[in-house]
């Protein structure tokens, strides 16, 4: 395994005129053991194909092409797009697109995604490829430490993030990465994790769930009752009695509830 050192990240930069973009998020990853178990993670096989956003200079692209069958890499930066191409030119296998992950539209069927994304994009990314049509196999991504921990989080520390990945994936946090394993060094932390979508779609309409689920959260520090009945415009009575149906005590808070819990509100909404 090799990755590129900050003197050859440096080079490469000068010689291409260009500087690391902050507004790009502009991280690179210099550490071996933090790019082997996000390739460890994300379990990448012979017949698999990749996609990853925001290869930057390539580093995982890499790794991921010694193993995959194919590699769609998305980069956003034009300047970066150039390098990567003279970086890769001699692996046939992956497919450099230049444009925004967040509005590549992903046709296939069978894939995995893995990315050391920037972390302004991790939210919309995230949601983007769970709600596809063809959600991947699994997603293996490097995130900021305390978006990680709330993904992840279970009840009593749950929230709309929360819900909504749960809703959708099974997430763990594989690893911490500390601020040192990138240049130039960001400012927080991260952690890198892995979702993996259900294989089951969920037997209840989606914007239903949604719509109770924002109301649970609609004031955090607020009582569900409270929430409930304000925000879908119901009365006391009878969300305490949907509630109580549900085994849930109408003075809990939203942060308390798990996954199933907000699905068996919703079938019984
Ligand atoms: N994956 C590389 C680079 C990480 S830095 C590594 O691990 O070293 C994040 C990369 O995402 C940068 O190359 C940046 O230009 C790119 N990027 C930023 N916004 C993007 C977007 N909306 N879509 C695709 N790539 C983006």
């Amino acid at each position: 395994m090799n990755l590129f050192s900050v003197t050859e990240i440096k080079a490469i930069l000068e010689k291409y005129n260009t500087h690391p973009s902050k507004t790009m998020g502009q991280n690179f990853l210099i550490d071996k053991t933090a790019l082997h178990k996000v390739i460890e993670a994300a379990d990448i096989r012979g017949n698999d194909t990749v996609v990853e956003i925001g290869p930057g200079m390539g580093t995982l692209t890499l790794e991921l092409a010694k193993k995959a069958k194919k590699v769609i890499a998305i980069e956003k930066d034009r300047a970066m797009v150039e390098m990567l191409q003279e970086t890769l030119k001699t692996h046939t296998t992956v497919k450099i697109i230049q444009g925004d992950g967040l509005r590549y539209e992903c046709n296939l069927k069978k894939y995995k995604v893995v990315a050391n994304i920037p972390y302004y994009i991790t939210s919309p990314i995230i949601r983007k490829f769970l709600e596809a049509k063809y959600p991947p196999e699994t997603m293996v991504l490097m995130v900021q430490k305390e978006v990680a921990q709330r993904i992840t989080a279970s009840p009593p520390h749950m929230s709309i993030l929360a819900a909504s990945v749960q809703f959708y994936a099974k997430a763990q946090i594989i690893s911490y990465v500390s601020k040192g394993c990138f240049w130039p060094a960001p400012n927080v932390d991260s952690a890198i994790i892995k979702i993996v979508p259900h294989q089951d779609k969920p037997t209840i309409p989606t914007d239903d769930f949604f719509i109770v689920v924002k109301a649970g959260f609609s004031h955090p520090r607020k009582q569900l009752i409270n929430n409930l009945s304000v925000s879908l415009k119901k009365n006391k009575k009878e969300v305490q009695a949907w509630l109580s149906k549900n085994n849930i005590n109408p003075l809990q808070r939203a942060e308390t509830l798990n996954v199933q819990d907000w699905i068996n509100l919703t079938k019984s909404l």
